[in-house]
């Protein structure tokens, strides 16, 4: 064989190989299934996170972290986790050593989220944390500064931000598809129902409708604008002030932007109906209602063309892949605790305002 034919040939079967065995280390890397563990098998857990997780293509339900043995026993059984791999809150810790886990997903009552998230990211687990992040945005900061020290990936359950209803409705904003959002207008609350309930407890929810719910209008409202709110002013009223003598009940904000453009929310523990926003813009609006639900998503354009007419999809399906995937690529997971952050030092401004009466800044990040 000539030289040049010759060197060709076996640059291109090494190439070849090379390419294959890069590509047999993704596709093994993409057919991975990571090993999640729950802590705090409530409602949502329940409902929501364990049924999705069946889904998932590149996650699995591996272990639990509950108080109750008697739920435990019966979640081994449904979802067959061997006991090695179910853990007290006491003996949580010992997750370190379980190879089986992979991701923590913290799903108990805010005012705990800290401390298992700071935990979770010392026992080398990348940690994924439900909404709201924490009670302030200073516990926001020390949650990070652990997971940047353990070098592991947090991840906060804002599901919103992967249904494609959100998706493109931020897409229509930022390409200005009916021009610049002039003005927002996002709400959502819901009736409050059992008085006994941790939500209305000040030391585990660390606020009322604001923390609980109020997060997603916020959210909203930061996508949509595509830049940060500076200052707020904020009001609080009840009507049962026994039952939320500890946290908010309703809360009307008002949010000031960089460009002189304004948000209106409003938050609820008093009555159903409120869960939509409306981005009003130069030539037309665009709206979603509901706009939160785990399915049912409705949106509405002016025009002819509806942009967020979609099918339903599972939030949480799509929020454990992403952060799933995250991992695997070795690659940075938005939406991450900085965004978390962003929202609660905008929250820490709306209760400052509701306790001054005035328009209070939103302290930088
Ligand atoms: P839940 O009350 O149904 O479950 C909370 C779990 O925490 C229970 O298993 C409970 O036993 C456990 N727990 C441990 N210590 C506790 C204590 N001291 N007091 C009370 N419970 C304790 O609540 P949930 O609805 O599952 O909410 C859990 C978290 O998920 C909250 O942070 C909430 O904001 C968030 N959440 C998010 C969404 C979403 O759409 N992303 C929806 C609902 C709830």
């Amino acid at each position: 064989m000539k030289r040049r034919p010759f060197l060709q040939t076996l640059c291109g079967a090494g190439l070849a190989s090379a390419f294959a065995s890069a590509q047999t280390a993704s596709e093994k890397a993409r057919a991975k299934k990571l090993g999640w563990a729950l802590v705090g098998l409530g409602s949502l857990s329940t409902h929501q996170i364990a049924p999705a997780l069946l889904k998932t293509r590149n996650a699995k339900l591996t272990g639990l972290v509950s108080g109750s043995p008697d739920k435990t026993e019966k979640w081994s059984k449904q979802y067959s986790i061997d006991a090695a791999h179910i853990y007290s809150y006491e003996r949580f810790d010992e997750i370190i050593k379980d190879p089986a886990i992979d991701v923590v997903y913290i799903v108990l009552p805010n005012s705990m989220h800290k401390e298992y998230v700071i935990r979770a990211a010392k026992a080398g687990k990348h940690v994924f944390c439900e909404k709201p992040m924490a009670n302030d945005a200073e516990e926001c900061r020390e949650m990070i500064a652990a997971c940047k020290e353990a070098g592991k990936l947090l991840g906060i359950g804002y599901r919103c931000q992967f249904v494609p209803h959100h998706v493109e409705a931020v897409r229509l904003a930022k390409e200005k598809v009916f021009g610049q959002v002039k003005h927002i207008q996002a709400n959502f609350g819901f009736q409050s129902g059992d008085p006994k309930q941790w939500r209305l407890r000040k030391a585990l929810a660390g606020g009322g409708a604001m923390m609980d719910v109020g997060v997603y209008a916020l959210q909203s409202c930061r996508m949509l604008m595509g830049e940060e709110p500076t200052e707020v002013s904020a009001i609080e009223t009840k009507t049962d002030p026994v039952k939320f003598a500890e946290v908010d009940e309703t809360v009307n904000w008002q949010m000031k932007f960089p460009s002189g453009r304004m948000a209106q929310c409003c938050t609820t523990y008093l009555f159903n109906g409120y869960n939509d926003f409306t981005a009003v813009c130069e030539r037309g609006t665009f709206s979603l209602g509901p706009a939160y639900s785990y399915s049912g998503l409705k949106g509405t354009c002016s025009g002819g063309k509806n942009y967020l007419d979609m099918p339903d999809v599972d939030h949480f399906q799509l929020e454990m892949e992403a952060f799933s995937q995250a991992i695997l690529d070795g690659k940075e997971f938005h939406p991450s605790g900085e965004e978390g952050l962003r929202d609660m030092l905008v929250v820490d401004a709306i209760y400052r305002s509701i306790q001054s009466g005035k328009l209070e800044k939103v302290a930088p990040v």
